[in-house]
């Protein structure tokens, strides 16, 4: 009876304590500019302002893997140097070559040289005729990497890697990792539309992330509640460029070496992997409503995916999503 009335006793003080830490501390908040070429933005409800020290973080990862940074190692890979690297990183690239080997067809960091033919395009508007040439140069068996030496290089003359459609991914699980490293219960991340909710809101409830409007970025179509879990969108209005009336935008179909036509104009993905979650909002963007079940049922994940006046969502989303708008309808994935 002592004994259980002393287990009690314990399990009261511990659910004091962690009323009392949850309700100390307030919000810190820091916008963040240059970091992936976008703005980004970190929340955090503590007891001491640490966001600094994760602006740093940032500013590292976009060092190391930036391609438009010509310091960074992504940069010293595509000049065929010998690169070494960081632990982490090896595992890193590697996870982002195996995700290119497996979905291939629409998500490969070896694109790069037909990305670097469409800014090409972007800055001159000019559309390039060159994209079969740099098609050829695409394959990921190009990069070698060295697990044990941790170090990688490009084989292939002309080829080279991009990671803009999972470096975002990538650093918002480092930064919440670090942040539940750091004891901070509760954060919000934005890495330019890459969320993180990082535990629930300071007072316990479910994080709402609003998801843009394709045709109206200033209003936002739906709402989904989440709680310890990446939010990620791929859309067609992200970044684009208009030639001759018609829209060329920047997610390009392998296949073809073009901005992708698959009829979605944004996917998001829910997942507490916010890499994973990068890595598929870009490949189903690519793929279609068509394959997504089947990309989803292999690797995972929650979607939302937006198809003309349509949205539709998957059966883990049921009690999480509202509609914010009436020109959409709102249907389940499974009933397309
Ligand atoms: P995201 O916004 O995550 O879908 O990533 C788009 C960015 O990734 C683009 O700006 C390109 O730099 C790069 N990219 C475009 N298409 C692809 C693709 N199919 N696979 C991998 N990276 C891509
Ligand atoms: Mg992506």
């Amino acid at each position: 009876m002592i004994i259980k009335h002393k287990f009690i006793l314990i399990a009261f003080i511990a659910i004091a304590v962690a009323v009392i830490l949850t309700g100390r501390g307030k919000t810190y908040n820091r916008d963040i500019y240059g970091v992936f070429d976008t703005v980004s933005n970190i929340s955090i409800h503590s007891t001491k302002d640490t966001t600094a020290d994760y602006e740093q973080l940032l500013k590292k990862l976009d060092s190391q893997l930036n391609v438009y940074n010509e310091n960074s190692i992504i940069s010293k890979l595509n000049n065929g140097e010998l690169c070494a690297l960081p632990p982490e990183l090896t595992v890193f690239l590697s996870d982002a070559a195996s995700y290119s080997s497996y979905l291939g067809d629409y998500f490969d960091i070896s694109l790069n040289p037909v990305i670097s033919s469409w800014t090409l395009a972007e800055k001159n508007l000019l559309l390039p005729d060159d994209i079969k040439e740099k098609l050829s140069l695409v394959g990921i068996d190009a990069l070698y990497i060295d697990y044990e030496a941790n170090t990688a290089k490009i084989k292939e003359d002309g080829a080279s890697i991009n990671l803009g459609a999972v470096a975002k991914g990538y650093a918002a699980n480092v930064l919440a990792d670090r942040m539940r490293a750091d004891a901070i219960g509760s954060a919000l991340i934005n890495l330019g539309g890459n969320v993180y909710a990082v535990g629930a809101k300071p007072d316990g409830s479910d994080w709402n992330i609003a998801i843009c409007d394709p045709e109206n970025t200033a209003q936002t179509a739906v709402t989904v509640k989440c709680t310890d879990s990446a939010v990620v969108t791929s859309g067609d209005y992200e970044r684009y460029f208009e030639l001759d009336g018609k829209k060329y935008h920047h997610i390009i179909d392998p296949k073809t070496g073009y901005p992708s036509d698959s009829g979605l104009s944004s996917v998001t993905i829910i997942d507490r992997d916010a890499m994973l979650c990068d890595v598929l909002s870009t490949a189903i963007f690519v793929a279609g409503a068509n394959k997504a079940q089947e990309i989803l049922s292999k690797f995972g994940g929650e979607a939302i995916l937006i198809e003309n006046n349509n949205i539709y969502y998957t059966d883990g989303l049921v009690e999480k999503i509202e509609l914010n708008s009436d020109k959409y309808f709102l249907i389940p994935l499974q009933n397309r």
